[in-house]
């Protein structure tokens, strides 16, 4: 049998119509919330990536600014900018597109995110709320990954969870946000020892390694969720045969396009798993839905009143 699939692009689509509603409401109180980015240089992804976020806020009725120092720009003057974006009283998220130039001190740049506004939630601060189970702005990703697992009704508490990465903006947060839901949670990494005898015994596993379909089919257990947040961009052709061997009208997409964006779990264990995120389509749409969420929270916290705050929908309340 064949697992559910979650689909991201229809969770985020629930969400938006949330915040949508929640937006609204905090405008027609006097407060439209409203998102900064700053976009350094002329890196295309980076372009690609700010772009579909301020489309996202216009969809939503978010206000948007964008600032583009050149790649020039020197770490001193990054921290004016994001000064004078801590200052704004019309700004409530701060989004700084990463990659920083080489020049640029990007941890220095990300600290001096006002905590408040840190709508992508790096600052140590916001790290250290989730740490101690205190609200606050959670990294889109992993809150993304915990609202698929919610809206899915996959149960959470008491589950073996396994993470398979521990990064400061994947890894890490999931694994903290998996405990704080009541599974029993282990974290694996490159020196990890007996890497598929662990995800066995997972009933949720999340990978982000950045290994293309690394977690084979046979080391899911069956029926197990699978939350795989790896994109990876295949270009080789015998490496598209290896992994979509059982997939062909992937495989001849692949063939006419030249790439194909591929999980950090094996195709084939969508015939393991209980219920699994495709690659592309699951958690990928919910980093900027997170982004959204977290941006409409940090204008409630920040700048509602006590009664728009007690209307709010659920979307931005977590
Ligand atoms: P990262 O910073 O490179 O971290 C990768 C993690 O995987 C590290 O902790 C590393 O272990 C671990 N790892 C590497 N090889 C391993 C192995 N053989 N066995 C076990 N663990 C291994 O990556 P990231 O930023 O967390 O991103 C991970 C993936 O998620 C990437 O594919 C990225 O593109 C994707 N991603 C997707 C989204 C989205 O919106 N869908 C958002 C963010 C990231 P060590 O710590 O020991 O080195």
């Amino acid at each position: 049998m064949t697992a559910r699939i979650l689909d991201g692009l229809k969770i985020r689509d629930e969400i938006f119509a949330e915040l949508k509603d929640e937006v609204r409401l905090l405008t027609s109180a006097g407060v439209q919330p409203g998102l900064a980015a700053v976009l350094v240089g002329d890196n295309s992804a980076s372009q690609l990536y700010v772009k579909s976020k301020i489309a996202a806020c216009e969809q939503l009725g978010l206000a948007s600014a964008l600032l583009t120092p050149p790649a020039s720009v020197t770490t001193l003057e990054m921290l004016a900018i994001v000064e004078d974006l801590n200052r704004d009283n019309n700004v409530d998220g701060i989004l700084v597109q990463l990659p920083l130039p080489p020049q640029v001190d990007a941890k220095r740049i990300l600290e001096a995110v006002d905590p408040a506004k840190d709508v992508d939630g790096f600052h140590p601060v916001s790290l250290g709320r989730l740490v101690s189970g205190r609200p606050g702005l959670v990294a889109c990703t992993p809150a993304g990954c915990m609202e698929i697992l919610r809206r899915s009704n996959i149960p959470i508490e008491g589950a073996n969870a396994v993470v398979l990465g521990r990064s400061d903006i994947v890894g890490k947060p999931m694994a903290l946000l998996l405990m704080h839901a009541n599974a029993t949670v282990t974290i694996c990494h490159s020196k990890t020892r007996d890497l598929p005898d662990i995800v066995r015994r997972a009933d949720i596993a999340v990978a982000a390694m950045g290994k293309a379909g690394f977690v084979q089919a046979d080391w899911v257990k069956p029926g197990a969720t699978v939350i795989d947040v790896g994109t990876n961009t295949i270009k080789d052709p015998s490496e598209a045969e290896r992994l979509l061997r059982n997939f062909p009208a992937r495989l001849e997409k692949f063939r006419t396009k030249g790439s194909v964006l591929i999980g950090d779990v094996h195709p084939d264990a969508v015939n393991t798993a209980g219920a699994i995120t495709p690659v592309p389509g699951g958690v990928g749409p919910m980093t900027i839905t997170m982004l959204m969420s977290n941006t409409v929270k940090a204008a409630r916290l920040r700048r509602a009143s006590p009664r728009v705050s007690a209307t709010q929908s659920t979307a931005s309340a977590r």
